[in-house]
């Protein structure tokens, strides 16, 4: 400790923490195999998958199924079409409200709102960052249709509690596990306890494909059947019979590309070793940056797995020390000085997500729809939202860099670098008071 306080801020000059090299692990991790498969696809095909018939679509359908104890897997084009293709199977529409939490990315709330449906935003628990069940119950009123708990950067939401008002009161649930592939609530893989779970496998989340893909589960056959409907123009593809382009509902094109099935069923054969190794590095990292008083790292509730997507960090300037600097203060201060040492933290989510325009000029499809077609509920204000609005301001986040399973060595210098910058707190107070 007593030679490394001596060591100058790279902010002033000092030798950064984190070698260049380090900086960005990379993600997603492409190997032989990926090619390999890929280019299977491309000579064999087929090459969509609107065909009866195997391919490898359905493959992936049924090795994600059975690995998350699922009875029925849909795969649509992004994690965004798989909750809406989700959201039209349990008909959810025109007039219904669906609970979503106010932190989240903006998929979350936009998936209703592409139904016709209008999002109701509740506030989150400040440690899991997840749907509070208490907001959750005194926002559900006559036109609340379904819950729409997001395990945000990978951790469960409280699936119990909201499980329970649900049941109470006849609402549908789906699942937004975009960020949280493999986690698991009380012995139960996220995704299979609601009415339907949603993934995304956009190339930056924790099971990628080369680009865009989306998956769903259920555990509902008809909502499985619709799903598939609502994905392929509202036609029924049935096993072994010809497609007779016959629309029997609305539907979209929301499928998925084959070659994109055949990348993600190739990461799916690493996943678990990958996951393995991200939660050695990963505990490590937070051990270390747990001793450092004022950083609250990320923790994990009884009952629950976390997948680790996203690690977020809050600042509290009180425990550090620092009295009379605002939360948001410190966490500027530290922000610029993290970077400087090449620790490459950055924030997620810098607007509550009922105060993105989107929803605070209500722009859905003109002449104030779908909020025409339930009972107004006010449009949001600062201040409404007070979990969710401290978390932003006053927490960074670590994301992609230490999804990689050889990402350890540098977890220990991005260590090193939270380190050296909580040793010169004197130089963050100065900071943080003189803005
Ligand atoms: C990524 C993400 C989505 C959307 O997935 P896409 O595949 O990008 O459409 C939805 N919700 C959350 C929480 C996400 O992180």
């Amino acid at each position: 400790m007593t030679a490394a306080t001596s060591e100058t801020l790279a902010a002033f000059g000092g030798r950064p923490s984190v070698p260049k090299q380090l900086r960005n692990p990379p993600w997603p991790v492409i190997t032989e195999e990926d090619r390999a498969a890929v280019l299977d696809v491309l000579g064999t095909g087929p090459l969509v998958s609107n065909v009866d018939g195997r391919s490898a679509v359905s493959d992936l359908e049924d090795a994600w199924a059975e690995r998350c104890g699922a009875r029925w897997c849909v795969a649509t084009s992004n994690g965004t079409t798989a909750l809406t293709a989700a959201l039209a199977a349990m008909d959810i529409g025109p007039g219904d409200e669906v609970i979503v939490p106010a932190l989240s990315f903006i998929a979350s709330a936009l998936a209703p709102v592409h139904q016709m449906a209008v999002p109701v935003f509740a506030d989150v628990d400040p440690a899991t960052f997840t749907l509070d069940p208490d907001a959750v119950r005194s926002l559900i009123g006559p036109r609340t249709a379904a819950i729409l708990p997001v395990h945000l950067h990978g951790h469960p939401a409280d699936m119990d509690a909201l499980g329970e008002l649900a049941d109470q009161h006849r609402l549908a649930v789906l699942e937004d596990a975009a960020q949280a592939h493999g986690a698991v609530h009380y012995g139960r893989k996220v995704g299979t306890i609601g009415t339907a779970g949603a993934f995304s496998l956009q190339v930056t989340k924790n099971l990628p494909t080369c680009g865009e893909g989306g998956l769903l589960l259920t555990q509902d056959a008809d909502v499985a059947r619709k799903a598939r409907m609502a994905r392929e123009f509202g036609e029924v593809i049935e096993p072994g019979a010809e497609r007779d382009y016959v629309s029997y509902l609305l539907g979209w094109n929301h499928k998925m590309n084959p070659v994109q099935a055949a990348f993600a069923l190739s990461q799916l054969r690493r996943f678990d070793a990958y996951e393995a190794a991200r939660r050695r590095n990963v505990t490590r990292l937070l051990e270390r940056l747990a001793a450092l008083p004022g950083l609250i790292v990320p923790t994990v509730a009884q009952g629950s797995t976390h997948a680790w997507h996203i690690l977020r960090f809050r600042l509290d300037p009180v425990r550090a020390g620092l009295d009379g600097v605002a939360p948001a203060a410190f966490r500027r201060s530290v922000h610029r000085l993290l970077r400087a040492e090449g620790v490459p933290v950055s924030r997620y989510q810098v607007l509550p997500l009922p105060l993105q325009p989107v929803f605070v000029d209500r722009t859905g499809f003109g002449r104030g729809h779908p909020w025409t077609a339930a009972p107004r509920r006010p449009v949001a204000r600062a201040g409404d939202f007070p979990v969710t609005e401290a978390v932003i301001e006053d927490s960074l986040t670590l994301q992609k860099r230490h999804l990689n399973p050889d990402a350890g060595d540098a977890l220990e210098r991005f260590a090193d670098g939270f380190e050296k910058v909580w040793q010169h707190m004197d130089t963050v107070a100065r900071m943080a008071r003189a803005r």
